[in-house]
């Protein structure tokens, strides 16, 4: 079948963080652009981290400084970008049998603070752990400890916000679309799916780490650097953390694992780094991953963590610029951007390894590279300094206006959608107005936002990456959504 051939300025593959930073910068600098995700949006390794915006204080250790300096100032730039969904967190560090000497952390913490310049978090302090609420939550010898602050996200909704920004900007964002043949052309490379193909000049490879799989794939006969694959699991817990803080705590192999507050009455503990070189359509937490956590996390605490405080679990897999240098745990996590020609001269980009919170200064490199390198590049281009829920909201006047809505519905709303959740609000006066009740505070006006906004095809979408209300929504609440679903994405 000959299907009609569209052409725009730039493809993306792959709907992660990367890809889709990639496809809203470039929508925004008035490029036509198409991004192609196989899956669900942020359905790959962006659905699968720690959630941290950081610099990343274990880097210090490998003295590599300027990663840690970039992803601080990214932490900044993020954090007036997407106020609502990147928040200030502070890190506990107890003072209890680490390898690492107490004055080195301390020193650590000190360089960590300086290198992240000015910004509005506190710095680094010691705090008193054997009182409320610490005191009956870790164990009673820990008497005292040391703070640090970073931030923390919803990385799967951080996806959705550049998704939305780039369709702001005319970008096509399809997810669920195989691609069925690849090949460069005179006039550029060529996207065959399944009703339209695609052809641009610009092509990149933000497949995350499909990265090589992708390229050895349509490009064998370009290079592409030697890439690690490293596996990191993740459990939630029905655990609530004292005060609202995290902890960074270390383990008996010297590893540091990061214990979190995941949703309202949740934690969230990880990771696990293992060499990885199973299948990427597969990824679970293993056993020994599960009894690592609890075993490292439970040295800490009065009452111990165990398997049936788990309520969730995901693994995911971040790929690495192998330099041969370095074991897996001591790879650089900061990103490399590969620029290449076809054979008929057109631009691959290929995006390997990065981490989540230096995606927007990727994505302006890998720009800068293009447009450096790219024979037609729009002149015209849209400033933006927030993403699209970021807009500034009076947080007291909306939970005045609607509240008629219960406040942890209100106030799940604001940490997820910020200002994008006023598309269904605005004008509704009673609860009725928001329609059939799935559940979890789910109702059906949030719902059709998200199946005409925001991709959804599936109940997983819906219900792990948009929004985390797999959490608490029951099975027969989940059947109800699902038939829903259903019936928007395949009409009869
Ligand atoms: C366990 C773990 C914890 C982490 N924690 C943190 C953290 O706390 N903070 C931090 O800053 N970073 C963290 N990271 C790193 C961060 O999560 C990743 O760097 C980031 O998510 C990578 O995004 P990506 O877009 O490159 O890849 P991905 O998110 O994997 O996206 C790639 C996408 O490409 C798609 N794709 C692949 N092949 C094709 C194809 N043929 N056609 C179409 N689509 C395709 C995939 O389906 C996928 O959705 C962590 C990583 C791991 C593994």
């Amino acid at each position: 079948m000959i299907n009609s051939i569209q052409t725009v300025d730039m493809i993306v593959i792959g709907g992660g963080i990367n890809g889709m930073a990639i496809a809203g910068q470039a929508a925004c600098k008035g490029l036509k652009v198409v991004l192609i995700e196989q899956n669900d949006i942020a359905s790959g390794t962006s659905s699968k981290s720690t959630q941290l915006i950081h610099g990343g204080l274990r880097y210090l250790q490998q003295c590599d400084f300027s990663l840690v300096r970039k992803a601080l100032k990214e932490r900044t730039v993020l954090m007036k970008m997407a106020p609502h969904l990147i928040k200030p967190m502070e890190f506990i560090i107890p003072d209890y049998k680490q390898t690492t000497p107490h004055w080195l952390t301390r020193l650590g913490l000190f360089v960590y603070d300086h290198l992240s310049g000015h910004n509005p978090l506190p710095k680094a302090h010691k705090l008193g752990l054997s009182t409320a609420p610490y005191h009956s939550f870790l164990r009673k010898d820990i008497q005292q400890g040391l703070v640090y602050s970073d931030a923390v996200t919803h990385d799967s909704r951080l996806v959705m916000e550049w998704a939305l920004l780039a369709k702001q900007h005319q970008a096509v964002v399809l997810n669920y679309q195989s691609i069925i043949a690849l090949t460069e052309e005179d006039t550029g490379w060529q996207v065959m799916l399944a009703d339209r193909t695609y052809q641009a000049t610009m092509l990149v490879n933000a497949t995350g780490p499909w990265v090589t799989r992708f390229h050895q794939q349509y490009f064998p006969s370009l290079d592409i650097p030697k890439m690690n694959l490293v596996k990191g699991s993740h459990l939630v817990l029905k655990k609530e953390l004292p005060d609202n803080k995290s902890y960074l705590l270390e383990c008996a192999d010297g590893r540091i694992i990061f214990l979190t507050p995941y949703e309202p009455g949740y934690s969230l503990l990880g990771t696990t780094e293992l060499e990885y070189g199973g299948s990427l359509e597969n990824i679970t937490v293993e056993q020994t991953e599960i009894a690592y956590l609890l075993q490292s996390v439970n040295v800490y605490l009065q009452n111990p963590l165990q398997e049936k405080d788990i309520v969730a679990r995901f693994a995911g897999v971040r790929p690495l610029v192998d330099d041969g240098l370095h074991n897996a745990h001591q790879l650089s996590r900061d990103y490399h951007l590969q620029l290449q020609q076809g054979t008929k001269g057109h631009l691959l980009l290929s995006v390997l390894g990065g981490k989540l919170t230096t995606h927007r200064r990727l994505a302006e490199e890998a720009l800068i590279l293009l447009q450096k390198n790219s024979a037609s590049w729009p002149q015209h281009s849209d400033a933006f300094f927030v993403l699209p829920g970021g807009e500034p909201l009076d947080e007291a006047v909306f939970m005045q206006t609607y509240s008629f809505i219960p406040t942890p519905i209100l106030a799940r709303y604001l940490r997820s959608y910020g200002t994008l959740c006023l598309s269904w609000l605005k004008g509704t006066k009673t609860l009725d107005a928001l329609g059939t009740y799935f559940g979890a505070g789910l109702y059906q006006a949030e719902v059709e936002y998200l199946l005409k906004e925001e991709w959804v095809k599936t109940v997983e979408d819906l219900l792990w990456r948009r929004t985390r209300l797999g959490l608490s929504l029951d099975e027969i609440d989940v059947e109800k959504l699902k038939e829903t679903i259903k019936q928007h994405v395949h009409p009869q």
